[in-house]
Formats: C-alpha cells, sequence, structure tokens
C-alpha cells in the first residue's frame, strides 16, 4: 500500500500544531505517513508574528497565552523551549480605564472586571447607583436557565449597566475585540454561568474563586500568563523545525476546493503563482477562517456555506517606542476603553512595563489596537492617518512630544470570530454534518473552539487525532490524544 497522505490547510497555530502530531504519532507507531501543508501567505504562523528590531520584541498579534491552559505550555515543553518562557511579572500597577478622558486604575482586585473584593467596588468608575446596583446581585434571582444567550445580557442581569460597559465588557469582550451584548455566554465565558449556579451570585463567586486559587497555575509560577524571550514567533519557528523536512510546507498556496475521489479519497486543489495543481490526500483538515473554509468544503457538502455565517472582525495594533526619558509617571500595564468612551484607540499595553524583555531599558514600547467590533471606521485610514490618530491620542494622554523611535502598524482583516449566542451547538451541527459527508476531512481553529493560543493547540491536535482514527492507523502505545505530550 502507498504511504498515507494528509493535508493540513493553514500553517497557523492550529495547523502546524496538527501537524506536529501527526509526525509524533507517525514516528512512534512506525506508520509511512505523508505531509502536506498549504498556506496562502508567504509566511507560516498566521496571526502569531513577532518582529525583531532595534532591540525591540514587538508581537504584531498576540503577546501571551494563558498559562492555565495546558496546551500551551505542554506544546513549548515539547519543542524544548521551555526556558524561553516569560511569565508575565507581578502586576505594576494593573490596569488603567479611560473614562471621560482620563486614566483611572482598574480597581482591585477584580475577575475579569467583576469585583473579587468589597475594596474594589469602592472605585470613581461607578456611580453610588452603580455600586448599589452591582450589589443587587448578591440577591437577584438565577439569570441563566441552562441555554445559550449573549454575554451581555447575562452580565448586565446581573452587574448592572455601569459595572459592565466600565469595567467588565473591556476586560472580556475586548479579548474577542468584541461586543458582550453579541457573544454567547456559553462559548466565550461558560464559567460565569457555572458560578452563578454554584454560587447565586458573580460577586461572591469571584471573591471566592480568588479566595480558593491555587498558588501556581499551569505549573509555570504565579503568573496568569506567559510568552517566549524571542517572541511567540519562536513556538512557530521551532514547529516548523519539528516539521522539516518531513512535511512539505507549501507556502504561496492557496487551497481552493476539496472535493472527493470515487475511491473514498480526497482531492484539494490549490494554486500558486496562477498555475493549478491537485494534490490527493487520505485525510484533510482544514484550520482556515471560517468564512475561507465555506468555500473550501461546499463540493463535499453544501451545508458548509454556512460557515460564513461566523461573523469576523477586523482590528489593527500599533506598537509605537520613544525613549524612556519620555515615559509618562503612570503605573500600571496598559488602558482599556469602554465602548461609550470616545476614543481613536480601543485598548493600549505598556509592553515594556507588561513584559520588561521585549525593549531595552532606555526605552518606553507601547502597542494600541484600533477598531473592534461596531468600531471599525478609524480602520478605512490610511497608514499615516491611522498611526497619527494614535500617536495623538497617546501624546494627549500622556503628555509625549518628540518623534517615536519606532512605529509598526499591522492590518488584521477579518481576524477575529465573534463567537454569537448558540455559537457551541452551530459548530457540532456542522462538524456533524461535515462528518457525515466526508468522514477524512474535519475543522479546526480559532473560528470553533476557543481562539486562545493554548485552545488552537488543542484543536489542532484534535484535529489529528479525528484523521489518524479516521486512518485507522495504529495508536501508539502512551499515545495520549489532544494535549501534545504523546
Ligand atoms: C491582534 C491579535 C491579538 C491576539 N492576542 C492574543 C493573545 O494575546 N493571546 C492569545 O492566546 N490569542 C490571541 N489572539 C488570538 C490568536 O492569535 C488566534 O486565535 C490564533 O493565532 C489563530 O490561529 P489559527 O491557526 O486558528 O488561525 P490563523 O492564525 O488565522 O491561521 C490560518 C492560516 O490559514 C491561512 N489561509 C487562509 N485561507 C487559506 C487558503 N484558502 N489556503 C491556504 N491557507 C489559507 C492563513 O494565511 C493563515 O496563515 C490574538 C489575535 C489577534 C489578531
Amino acid at each position: 500500500m502507498t504511504d498515507r497522505h494528509v493535508v493540513i490547510i493553514g500553517a497557523g497555530i492550529t495547523g502546524l500544531s496538527a501537524g506536529l502530531q501527526l509526525r509524533r504519532w507517525a514516528e512512534q507507531a512506525g506508520v509511512a505517513l505523508r505531509l502536506s501543508i498549504i498556506e496562502s501567505d508567504e509566511r507560516v504562523g498566521g496571526k502569531i508574528r513577532t518582529y525583531r528590531e532595534q532591540g525591540l520584541v514587538v508581537e504584531a498579534g498576540p503577546d501571551s497565552m494563558l498559562a492555565r491552559k495546558p496546551a500551551g505550555p505542554a506544546l513549548v515543553r515539547a519543542l524544548g523551549i521551555e526556558s524561553e518562557i516569560v511569565p508575565m511579572p507581578p502586576s505594576r500597577g494593573g490596569v488603567h480605564v479611560l473614562y471621560q478622558g482620563r486614566l483611572v486604575p482598574m480597581p482591585m482586585p477584580t475577575m475579569l472586571g467583576i469585583p473579587a473584593d468589597w475594596r474594589a467596588l469602592r472605585t470613581p468608575l461607578l456611580s453610588t447607583g452603580g455600586m448599589l446596583r452591582t450589589l443587587a446581585d448578591l440577591v437577584l434571582p438565577r439569570v441563566w436557565k441552562g441555554e445559550d444567550m449573549s454575554l451581555g445580557r447575562f452580565l448586565r442581569r446581573r452587574l448592572g449597566d455601569e459595572l459592565v460597559t466600565r469595567l467588565a465588557e473591556p476586560m472580556m469582550a475586548g479579548i474577542y475585540a468584541g461586543r458582550a451584548d453579541d457573544l454567547s455566554l456559553l462559548s466565550t465565558f461558560p464559567q460565569l454561568a457555572e458560578m452563578e449556579k454554584r454560587y447565586g451570585s458573580l460577586l461572591r463567586g469571584a471573591m471566592r474563586s480568588r479566595r480558593q486559587q491555587p498558588a501556581s497555575p499551569g505549573n509555570t509560577g504565579r503568573s496568569a500568563f506567559i510568552t517566549l524571550r524571542g517572541g511567540l514567533q519562536t513556538l512557530v519557528e521551532r514547529l516548523v523545525e519539528a516539521l522539516q523536512p518531513w512535511a512539505a510546507i507549501h507556502l504561496n498556496t492557496r487551497a481552493l476546493e476539496i472535493s472527493q475521489t470515487p475511491g473514498g479519497r480526497y482531492r484539494v486543489t490549490v494554486t500558486s503563482l496562477g498555475q493549478r495543481n491537485t494534490l490527493v490526500a487520505d485525510g484533510v483538515i482544514v484550520t482556515v477562517p471560517a468564512y475561507a473554509a465555506a468555500p473550501l468544503l461546499r463540493k463535499l457538502t453544501p451545508a458548509a456555506t454556512r460557515l460564513e455565517t461566523i461573523a469576523y472582525v477586523s482590528t489593527a495594533t500599533v506598537a509605537i517606542a520613544y525613549p524612556a526619558s519620555m515615559a509618562p509617571p503612570i503605573e500600571g500595564s496598559g488602558f482599556l476603553v469602554p465602548r461609550d468612551e470616545p476614543s481613536f484607540i480601543t485598548a493600549c499595553t505598556i509592553l515594556s512595563r507588561k513584559w520588561p524583555h521585549t525593549a531595552p531599558e532606555d526605552v518606553w514600547l507601547v502597542r494600541c489596537f484600533v477598531g473592534r467590533a461596531g468600531q471599525q471606521d478609524a480602520l478605512r485610514l490610511p497608514d499615516p492617518d491611522l498611526i497619527r490618530g494614535v500617536r495623538e491620542q497617546l501624546e494627549g494622554l500622556f503628555g509625549l512630544r518628540g518623534r517615536p523611535l519606532f512605529t509598526r502598524l499591522t492590518r488584521w482583516l477579518r481576524a477575529m470570530p465573534q463567537y454569537g449566542v448558540g455559537h457551541r451547538e452551530f459548530v457540532a451541527q456542522m462538524e456533524q454534518t461535515l462528518r457525515d459527508a466526508a468522514p477524512g476531512v474535519t475543522i479546526a481553529g480559532a473560528g470553533y473552539h476557543g481562539i486562545g493560543i493554548p485552545d488552537c493547540i488543542e484543536q489542532g491536535q484534535r484535529a489529528a487525532d479525528t484523521i489518524w482514527k479516521h486512518l485507522n492507523l495504529p495508536l501508539p502505545a502512551d499515545a495520549s490524544s489532544a494535549d501534545g505530550t504523546a
């Protein structure tokens, strides 16, 4: 029998993690397997991209990952780059919130913006009425009845509009560049529904959880987030090293469609430099955004076009470095912007403070986000105007003067999936439909079961698992599925 051939479409973290899992198992099980990875861009990594210039380590996309989700740290260990891990230093003044044109410290402690101590209710961000409304959470009946609902509706009914708009939404929906009222509770923060069920109140739940928190989430020290010294792109580079030359990675190659052969295999049509080609595979893992997966899968099942209904939002990041001598005297690692606050910037991280290894001591490095759900106008500006908008707001807020040492704009077009109400069921349905129509084809990635890097790693590994089983290949004796430790 000829070698089995698997094609992975998309070389972001999901696709590369799937590839590594397949390679490991093939080696351990002594199975002949060929792997082709198809990537439309000129580089691998997808949303993970690090610029290393002028002594700076600037993330264009993600800047860290949650330490408590094991798939991230496990992959780092498996790639032998554990020594590269940088845990986030203990909070230095926390985060600020832009409120009525001023930077106000986010009250501490909070859990996702929900006060986790009575002290956190006393903040200029809440009026007396707003604070009393938040306290009503202690006595209100349950809001979550077991069905999915919008995150915003759930939070507003428990905690009131003020707290949600000024604290909770910027923290939670900010991760998705989304709007709390449009996001699914169960696909974004299901732990809040569980918390309400268990404690009858989010305030009580946040306070209790804080007291019960384990000392060392993810075995990486006390830090909730980790990154890599040379930037998250190191992860991608190591994955590529671990995959090549065993896997063939085809850059500048776009997958166009997948169809089934009469023999139950799959034909993947690709185009590169104007030339069409066909790859025949026994299994296909599709890790591109949902709107890009839809046309690829249409021939296998017309229902796949419904994947286009998963909305994606565009955003941009602007990194700017100034001499540290100009650094403003504010404490903290950056600021969040509530949606009702007039602002060009939607969030800002002072990278040189949050991650001191990213800049030399004499440099103050910040990164700002522009554009989120419902606030996309600024993204229509040409590059120089977009950068100017960010600079002018930073100068106004921090009193900065003079020319920056470095600026870098990265546009992320249709980059952030918005998990709407019912997302979980929808995805489960789509996966089932695809399984029925084409059991050797599977979908994975940020559009489906979590947008965080560890979620994507896990999805890639699970997809590899699915395809491995479809190919009826023997699992190595010590294989543990979907956790990268096989
Ligand atoms: C600005 C920003 C900040 C973020 N911050 C964080 C953070 O701090 N922490 C965190 O955990 N997560 C963060 N995320 C989310 C996280 O980075 C992404 O969800 C994750 O990297 C997505 O990985 P993926 O492999 O699923 O998709 P992608 O990275 O999008 O990879 C998909 C790949 O498919 C390719 N492709 C598309 N169509 C085709 C086609 N037809 N043929 C071939 N190839 C195709 C694309 O070019 C791309 O390389 C952030 C995201 C962004 C945009």
